[in-house]
Order: structure tokens, then sequence, then C-alpha cells
């Protein structure tokens, strides 16, 4: 038997899952969730790979597709993994130098797989976003 609570918002007295659609939906607390599961992720990379992989297997076609879509990325991974290139100890990228750990490979152009550096995930995300149209591949 599953027990169902209603919450109160004001007056109105709301479905559980409407009251959390309602809070999770609230700036302060995406953009405090957006922070602590960064933090999250960054601290736990083991924990983020098994739950990449589960999700892979639970969805074996998108998993398909993206990798057809997308050979020279995977080209690449395999490569640094394949050749064991160690990441460097910190962020190359970030402004402050040696505070945070680098945890991921950047690749400026995917048909040099072999150049790249090594950056914290933040810096990743923004050199994605900053030099997708710069690659040739
Ligand atoms: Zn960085």
């Amino acid at each position: 038997m599953v027990l169902q609570r209603d919450f109160k918002e004001g007056s109105i007295v709301m479905d559980r899952t409407e009251y959390f659609k309602q809070y999770y939906s609230r700036p302060e607390v995406k953009a405090r969730r957006k922070k602590t599961g960064k933090k999250w992720r960054e601290n736990n990379p083991e924990r983020m790979r098994e739950l990449v992989n589960n999700w892979e297997r639970e969805h074996p076609e998108k998993s398909r597709n993206w990798k057809l879509n997308n050979p020279e990325k995977i080209k690449a991974e395999k490569i640094v993994t394949n050749h064991h290139i160690p990441l460097g100890e910190f962020c190359e990228a970030c402004p402050e130098d040696d505070v945070r750990s680098a945890v991921d490979h950047h690749h400026f152009d995917y048909a040099y797989a072999e150049q790249f550096v090594s950056c914290c995930r933040a810096c990743h995300n923004f050199l994605n976003r900053t030099t997708s149209e710069v690659r040739t591949c």
C-alpha cells in the first residue's frame, strides 16, 4: 500500500507530486541543486561513471545513436584510454593556478586526438560552449 500525503501551500492542499514539482521549479532551489549537484559529481567521479554506464545499459538505442553521430569523439576517447594518457593533476584552463583538480580531457580538434588539455568540469563545459565552432571534424 502506498501512502499519499498532502502538503499545504497557503490554504490549498495539494498532491505530493505537484508540491515537489513546484518546489523544485523555484529559481533558488534550482540554483542550489545545480551547485550541490555539480560539487557532488566532481567529488564522485567513479559513481558518476557507474551512473553513466547504467544509463547507457538502460538506453542502448540512444547510446548507440549518440556513438554513431559522434564517431570522432569516440575515436578521441579511445586514443586517450587505450594509450593510458593520464590527466594532469590540476586544471590547465582555470584562471587560478593549481586550485581545481583536472577530471576531463578537452580536445580542441578531434583530428588531433592526442592533443588535449586536462581540465576541470566547469572549464570543460565552458570550452565546449566557446570552442565548438573552431573544431574541424
Ligand atoms: Zn578549470
